[in-house]
């Protein structure tokens, strides 16, 4: 039977750790403050601007909402970020993504200060990541290995396979394994033979945004399966990108979606915001 990697139990010490620490720099005279930027009201980025603020929130960090119309032009969006990139009280900046399409979300991930920048989506976040450098991680791949350093499981020497390689989860899960001393593949949609890819994995991760595709004949033994996807079905309930009830006996440990990764997302921005303080 595998274990259940709970990623709601995981995520809610970590927001409680959190807490502490920010009350103990508020003492030194230290506030965090994020700026949660919406542009349109999308229905799921409204779920996750309102989760953010309820985060900062419990934690003790100030929150300023900026939410702006759908028709917001990319200059009038620029400009508000230029703003906050000026302004001492706020020490970290976010803005929800997907943004309108006439406004290119590349020039506004750019725009964003580096030293503000929570999402860790920043070229020079990124780069200090791939050279081991000091600056924000992107929060769902760090929320990953949050999860396993709080279930104990090891990755040094380990093979780890990530399936996806986007900017914002496959590709920093990848550089974040390699700097634990993973042995890491990285698998995309050109990849041939993925099946017996996979299978070679000790730690999969699994960021492939297609709803269930990874069954057990992906799965080696007693490896440790990592579902990032999140998708809703038909019926209204949720499931991820692993075939959850397929491969839950042959793993050792496993992510439920929900409850797994997603969690650990709000959790590893709120630890962003926290460190953003530090670096005071
Ligand atoms: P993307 O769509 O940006 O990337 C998907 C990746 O999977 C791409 O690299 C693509 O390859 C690869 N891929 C697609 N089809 C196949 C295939 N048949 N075989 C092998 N590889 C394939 O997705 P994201 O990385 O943004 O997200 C992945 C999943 O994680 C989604 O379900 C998303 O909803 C979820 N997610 C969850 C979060 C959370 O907080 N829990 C946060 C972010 C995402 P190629 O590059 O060649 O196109």
């Amino acid at each position: 039977m595998a274990k259940i990697i709970d990623g709601k139990a995981i995520s809610a010490r970590i927001k409680d750790e959190l807490k502490d620490e920010v009350a103990r720099l508020k003492d030194q005279g230290k506030e965090a403050s994020l700026a949660v930027i919406q542009v349109g009201n999308d229905p799921a980025s409204c779920v996750y601007v309102n989760n953010k603020k309820k985060a900062c929130a419990y934690i003790g960090i100030g929150s300023e909402s900026y939410e702006l119309p759908e028709e917001t032009t990319e200059d009038e969006l620029l400009a508000l970020i230029d703003r906050l990139n000026d302004d001492p009280k706020i020490t970290g900046i976010l803005c929800q993504l997907p943004v309108p399409k006439h406004i290119n979300e590349d020039t506004i991930i750019r725009r964003i200060s580096p030293a503000k920048d929570v999402d860790g989506f920043h070229p020079m976040s990124v780069g200090a990541l791939c050279i081991g450098e000091k600056g924000f991680a992107s929060c769902t791949p760090a929320g990953v290995m949050k999860l396993l350093e709080y279930s104990d499981i090891a990755v040094e020497g380990r093979e780890c396979v990530v399936v996806g390689r986007s900017n914002i989860v496959g590709k920093p899960m990848a550089l974040m394994l390699l700097k634990a001393n993973g042995t890491v593949t990285v698998c995309h949609s050109r990849t041939k033979n993925l099946k017996e890819v996979c299978k070679r994995a000790d730690i999969l991760v699994v960021a492939v945004g297609k709803p269930k595709m990874i069954t057990e004949e992906y799965v080696k033994d007693g490896a440790v399966v990592i579902d990032v996807g999140i998708h809703r079905m038909d019926n209204g309930k949720l499931c991820g990108d692993v075939d959850y009830d397929r491969v839950e006996d042959k793993c050792s440990a496993i992510t439920p979606v929900p409850g797994g990764v997603g969690p650990m997302t709000i959790a590893m921005l709120m630890y962003n915001c926290v460190n953003a303080l530090k670096e005071d």
